[in-house]
């Protein structure tokens, strides 16, 4: 369900990219918008507050990361990093400037079309009640006024962390988590370098929850970045 009218800002310099965007999108009946610097992209970002941004990190004159950051301090605006860069330092480079998600070039239609659902859907749901006590992905059902959690209708029992970090994935449902941001969540501040706490953790909640813990389908691993549940 994707929302026809939403307004989509593309920060883009190259024309072939470019022009693939604006025909996959325009065919969604989103409405697009064009920058191909980054100086006009803040400006088509403050006048026109989109409500979803496509980002190319390397601009003539600057970098995408350094815009993420500066539209972090005033808009929620969901922003999907579209780059050639498929290096993990800069993937967690642009999610901890702000970005909502990255996508790596070359990707398919389908693929940048489902990412901007989950943004769009994770941006509205920004200032309602999210403290609804049942949350459902797929198979798996949480019920947090019981503590209680089913997989197929059956109860799976979970010690705190591995109920915390299913928490917080489900609450994310779509959405890639950061290593860091999960550890300082579920563990707390002190442990934000403990990957291999996360990676125990993991290995144990997807022993509980996946039908094949050797191959996840839900809690999939998001290689030197982190870790997102998938909800499609
Ligand atoms: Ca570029």
């Amino acid at each position: 369900m994707s929302d026809p009218k939403a307004l989509v800002l593309i920060v883009e310099d190259e024309w072939q990219m470019l022009r693939f965007l604006r025909t996959a999108l325009s065919a969604q009946d989103y409405r697009v918008l064009e920058a191909s610097t980054l100086k006009d992209a803040l400006v088509a970002a403050t006048t026109h507050n989109p409500e979803l941004i496509l980002l190319d990190l390397g601009l003539p004159d600057g970098d995408g990361i350094d815009l993420t950051r500066q539209i972090r301090q005033w808009s929620h605006v969901p922003i999907i990093v579209i780059s050639a860069r498929g290096r993990e330092g800069d993937k967690v480079a642009a999610l901890d400037a702000g970005a909502d998600d990255y996508l790596t070039k070359p990707f398919g239609v389908n693929e940048l079309l489902a990412r901007m659902r989950v943004a769009q859907r994770h941006a509205a749901m920004v200032g309602t009640d999210i403290s609804s006590t049942v949350l459902e992905v797929r198979n798996v059902r949480i019920d947090q006024a019981k503590r209680e959690v089913t997989v197929d209708g059956r109860e799976v029992h979970l010690t705190p962390i591995e109920y915390r970090l299913l928490v917080l994935l489900a609450k994310n449902a779509g959405k890639v988590l950061l290593h860091r941001q999960i550890l300082k969540e579920v563990w707390g501040p002190p442990y934000v370098n403990e990957t291999h706490y996360l990676r125990v953790f993991m290995t144990q909640l997807r022993q509980k929850i996946e039908s094949d813990p050797a191959r996840p389908r839900l809690l999939v691993t998001e290689p030197g970045v982190g870790y997102r549940i998938k909800d499609g």
